[in-house]
């Protein structure tokens, strides 16, 4: 990760380095200035040295010029002779020395010739004197030897016209006297021994001549020798130099003694140490207050950026609340306002809190529709209560709770029966409504513990959460059966609801809720095919019925394409004439595989299912097609009695169907009698009622099945539209060594007729049930003893041998 420097901060460092660079400049032209200033006040004292000392030269040449001019001219006045002029040399030499201040004097003649001499005649007399005569002017210059002098020429000219040469030679300790006190300046005389100058000699090739005193001429060499080995003469001569020696700064320069001759120099040597202290104390206050202010103005540009660096921190620490949803802390931290103008950090300020506002805004919008979804995802809309998604989370949570064998989770699927019927007939509101209150039920039936919730369609379920034994869901259920025993009132319509009940449990922590779910839903079918209105509790056997059932549902579609179902007829005999009453319609099915199937293998499983109901129309519409057959075959109009599932009779489809059947086919509505079970009959009695009513109103007669198996009393038959009942083959069976068989029996027949009814007796097998029966006054019979079912294709052949005259030649073979 990259190292974090605040943006102030990088901006501060950028400013710093401007301002160092700057600083640096301006205090480097300032000091340049300094050293400017130093070595100008430097140049202007050698300036003024030099002045100084052409000055003193000129003025000491002047002098002694101007005072032996006007002494030639003195003495040539009074005798107007050379002569005079050496006869007063000669006497007043010694005055003139003094009072000129002079060392030497000499007087030549243009030959050279010496006419007065205070000491012998040097080479430099003869060469400057002959550069006089050639210039007839003044000549002068300084030589060295072993002192220096001021040589100075001169021509004179007498009254007569004679013309002579004066020489003088002047000490130079005068003009360095002079100087010494007008620059303050230590002098001295030196000389290069060397030829030819060229300028780039070293200084310490100089050497010093006398008179000197012993201490100056020590302090001279010594200067010299420091700064000899570097130091060369043209820097001397040209600008000067800084010479240190012993802590003391020394302004070191060269001045040619004669203007153009590079041979004798004056040396001039000035202590500068004052200038140069003062100088670095310049420098150094220059630079403290460099530093002082770059100090200031960093610590300054710290403390004005010193907000914004904070402002802007802040910001940047409460940005990443928006990320984390914590909009109330980001409010509360927000960074303050700048004091007295808006700035950058403002406009970023209101356009965070806008965004907050915003993203809060964002979030309860998706808390609101999360909550919307999870409703929908989790509730059912028509009931409010929990869905099978709710469900599905409920029962895993409970199977985590699941610790061994001792306690369970339960559940219990409930369909109600025949709701598909109430919802057709009565509309999808009233169904709603229904299921609302089916649902109330449900809640008032359950402990708090327990959930209920709608599955989809008619289908609910409960779920217990801790049970220990099935009995516990047993009551449950059989509690739940009892609150829909109470029909629900609606405005002006009276419902009975039923429900099957399927019940599954678990102890397996691991179990699926699929797994539990389909368990109990298999359980609830099996209830469902019991007639409803029932529980029934899992068992892994059902598993394979259900197969079966999928297995026959499917097979039962191809069977019905392929005509692979025909009837079986019965005969139904009139026990004291053997006249034939009818027949009874049974189903059969000629399987291309496994044969032959028995009604009781099928029937019973597919009961209650969308095929039985369709089997069931084809029934009836093949019911009218033999009974049509059997009138055009001679025949007459014979009866069928054709038995109906449950569902089937509930069916609104039945009396449309029904009726089209009568239209469609030259067979009369007495010629149709519909077999009901007691038990499809207690199923929702007021709608059995009246479905029967209306099809009794057609003129199709009823018999009731199975009489005695049920719970039906003939009372309750009465108020029925019922013509016939059919006592079930078991107490025909029974009747003839079992006394109580025997009883029912009687009291049956004798009751059916008291009660205007007709009654079959079913399952004859034996003479001896006929003569019993005869003696009961049973007026039909029914059974192997007369004819075993006949197949369809037989019938017409069944018919013209056996029935004769109206009778069926059974019963007369049995007589
Ligand atoms: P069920 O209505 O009680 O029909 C009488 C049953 O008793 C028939 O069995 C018949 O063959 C048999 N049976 C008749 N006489 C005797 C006898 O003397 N001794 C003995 N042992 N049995 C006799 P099946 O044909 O196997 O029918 C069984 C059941 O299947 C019927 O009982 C009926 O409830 C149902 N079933 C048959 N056909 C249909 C149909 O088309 N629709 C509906 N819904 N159910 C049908
Ligand atoms: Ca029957
Ligand atoms: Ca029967």
């Amino acid at each position: 990760m990259k190292p974090f420097v605040s943006l102030p901060f990088k901006l501060l460092t950028l400013l710093i380095v401007m301002l160092l660079m700057t600083g640096a400049l301006i205090t480097r032209l300032w000091f340049v200035k300094i050293q400017d200033d130093f070595e100008w006040q430097q140049l202007q004292k050698r300036r003024l040295a030099i002045q100084q000392y052409t000055l003193l030269h000129e003025i000491v040449r002047n002098r002694i010029e101007t005072s032996l001019e006007s002494y030639v001219e003195l003495k040539a006045t009074k005798g107007n002779h050379l002569s005079s002029i050496i006869t007063g040399l000669n006497e007043e030499f010694d005055f003139l020395q003094l009072q000129w201040n002079m060392s030497d004097l000499w007087l030549l003649d243009d030959k050279f010739k010496t006419l007065f001499a205070s000491t012998a005649l040097s080479s430099d007399v003869v060469d400057m004197t002959a550069e006089t005569i050639q210039q007839q002017a003044p000549v002068s210059k300084i030589i060295c030897h072993e002192e220096c002098d001021l040589l100075l020429s001169l021509p004179v000219l007498t009254n007569d016209g004679e013309i002579a040469y004066l020489a003088v030679s002047h000490s130079m300790l005068e003009v360095l006297a002079f100087l010494n006190q007008s620059t303050g300046a230590d002098l001295a005389i030196v000389t290069t021994n060397q030829g030819s100058f060229s300028g780039q000699e070293l200084v310490k090739e100089l050497a010093i001549l006398p008179p000197l005193s012993p201490s100056l001429h020590q302090q001279m060499s010594n200067v010299i020798n420091t700064a000899g080995d570097t130091l060369n003469m043209n820097t001397l001569l040209t600008s000067g130099a800084r010479i240190k020696f012993n802590d003391i700064h020394y302004l070191a320069n060269l001045v040619p003694l004669n203007d153009g001759e590079h041979n004798s120099f004056i040396f001039i040597v000035e202590d500068i140490s004052s200038y140069v202290v003062n100088y670095q104390r310049i420098q150094n206050v220059a630079f403290i207050i460099a530093l002082t202010l770059f100090i200031v103005l960093s610590a300054l540009m710290l403390l004005l950026t010193y907000r914004v660096r904070v402002r802007m921190l802040k910001l940047a620490r409460n940005l990443p609340l928006l990320a984390e949803h914590d909009y109330k802390t980001f409010r509360s931290n927000k960074p303050e306002e700048s004091r007295w103008f808006i700035d950058e950090i403002d406009y970023l300020n209101d356009s965070a809190e806008k965004l907050s506002d915003e993203l809060e805004f964002l979030d309860k919008e998706i808390d609101q529709r999360t909550r919307e979804l999870e409703n929908i995802a989790m509730y059912d809309l028509i009931t409010g209560l929990p869905n099978r998604n709710m469900l599905n989370f409920q029962l895993r949570k409970a199977f985590q709770t699941l610790q061994g064998d001792e306690r369970f989770v339960g559940l219990l699927f409930l369909d109600l029966d025949d709701f598909k019927k109430v919802n057709d007939s009565r509309g999808h509101t009233i169904g709603d409504v229904l299921l609302q209150e089916v649902s109330k039920r449900l809640k008032k039936a359950i402990t708090s513990t327990d959930i209920v919730c709608r599955f989809g369609g008619d289908e609910f379920l409960v779920m217990v959460p801790s049970v220990e034994n099935a009995a516990q869901l047993e009551s449950l259920a059989d509690h739940i059966l009892q609150k829909f025993r109470e029909p629900i009132q609606l405005d002006n319509s009276r419902f009975y609801m039923s429900t099957s009940i399927g019940i599954s449990m678990t102890n397996d922590r691991d179990c699926s809720t699929e797994d539990l779910i389909r368990q109990a839903d298999v359980a609830m079918y099996d209830a469902k095919d019991k007639g409803g209105a029932a529980y029934q509790v899992f068992d892994d056997n059902m598993y394979q019925r259900v197969a079966k059932k999928v297995l026959l549902e499917s097979e039962v579609h191809e069977a019905l394409k392929e005509s692979h179902f025909f009837f079986a007829l019965q005969p139904q005999i009139d026990i004291n004439t053997g006249q034939l009453v009818g027949f009874e319609a049974l189903l059969r099915w000629k399987h291309p595989v496994r044969g032959m199937i028995a009604p009781d293998d099928f029937i019973p499983v597919l009961e209650n299912s969308e095929h039985m109901i369709v089997l069931g129309y084809w029934g009836l519409k093949r019911s009218f097609e033999i009974l049509q057959n059997m009138a055009l075959a001679g025949f007459g109009r014979q009866k069928i009695a054709v038995n109906m599932s449950a569902s089937q009779f509930l069916d609104p489809e039945l009396l449309p169907f029904l009726t089209n059947l009568l239209e469609q086919y030259t067979v009369e509505p007495e010629q149709l009698e519909l077999e009901l079970t007691e038990r499809s009959l207690v199923v929702d009695f007021e709608k059995t009622l009246s479905v029967m009513q209306q099809i009794r109103a057609l003129g199709i007669t009823f018999s009731i099945d199975d009489f005695g198996t049920g719970y039906s009393s003939l009372s309750y038959l009465k108020k029925m539209p019922v013509d016939i009942i059919k006592i079930d083959r078991s107490f025909i069976t029974g009747m003839m060594d079992n006394k109580a068989d025997m009883q029912i029996v009687e009291s049956t027949v004798g009751m059916v007729r008291s009660l205007g009814m007709h009654v079959i007796a079913e399952g004859v097998e034996t003479r001896a049930q006929l003569r019993q029966l005869r003696g009961y006054n049973c007026e039909m019979a029914q059974g192997y003893l007369f004819s075993k079912p006949i197949a369809e294709s037989d019938l017409m052949d069944a018919l013209s041998r056996d029935w004769i005259e109206g009778v069926w030649s059974g019963i007369e073979q049995s007589r």
